[in-house]
């Protein structure tokens, strides 16, 4: 399940690493600017950056004679002195932007970075509890239970995020978990209280919940 998280969150970075990039070559070519300009999303923040640059940027219009580009109300050209009689249809591009879709685009990436920082907080949560000393004792105990072996299999794995709470500093600490697993044969929640003194941990509950069967880890 972190697995999943895992690649969860490269996809969202990808993502919004990318979409700038793509949104302001497209905002260039139609503008007639350059897309080179989103070079500059080789970071994903100054893609954005740049990406609303273009978007506001009055468009360019080519001119036809010697391809130097102009402002798009020029009447003639600087540099060849060609006239323009009026405006090209083609080289004028869309001047009627609807209203909503600038609006949409930023909510759109608002919300991306949400979810995105809503990932990253549950991971940065979930690996806290994965990487803490209670839950790697609880699991070794749980894969050693025999009960736990023939009911979910040995070979079980987390099966999506901790609920719970903990405090860890230094020597002292106290952690509340229930951490759902899966085998091979079946299902289970682990519940873990326990406590730090003196840098060891004192479980008062580890225990596993089999569809409302518990299997005690303490009991000798
Ligand atoms: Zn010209």
């Amino acid at each position: 399940m972190k697995g999943i998280f895992g690649i969860l969150i490269w996809i969202l970075v990808a993502v919004l690493w990318i979409t700038p990039v793509i949104l302001g070559i497209y905002q260039a070519r139609k503008k007639n600017r350059s897309a080179h300009w989103m070079w500059f999303g080789i970071h994903p923040f100054s893609g954005w950056i740049m990406y609303v640059i273009l978007l506001v940027s009055k468009p360019l219009r080519v001119c036809p004679n010697c391809k130097e580009k102009l402002k798009i109300n020029a009447k003639n050209c600087p540099y060849c002195e060609h006239t323009f009689e009026d405006y090209e249809p083609s080289v004028a591009p869309t001047k009627v932007r609807k209203k909503w879709v600038l609006p949409v685009i930023a909510g759109g990436a608002g919300l991306l970075v949400l979810v995105g920082m809503f990932f990253a907080v549950f991971q940065l949560v979930d690996g806290m509890f994965t990487n803490s000393e209670p839950y790697k004792i609880a699991m070794s105990a749980a894969r050693e239970n025999l009960t736990v072996q023939d009911q979910i299999g040995a070979d079980f794995k987390k099966d999506g995020g901790i609920s719970g709470q903990a405090k860890f500093s230094g020597a002292e600490g106290n952690a509340e978990m229930a951490v759902p697993i899966r085998g091979a044969k079946g299902t289970g929640v682990i519940n873990i209280v326990a406590e730090e003194k003196g840098g060891k941990w004192v479980f008062t509950v580890l225990n596993l919940n089999h569809n409302g069967v518990f299997v005690d880890f303490l009991a000798k």
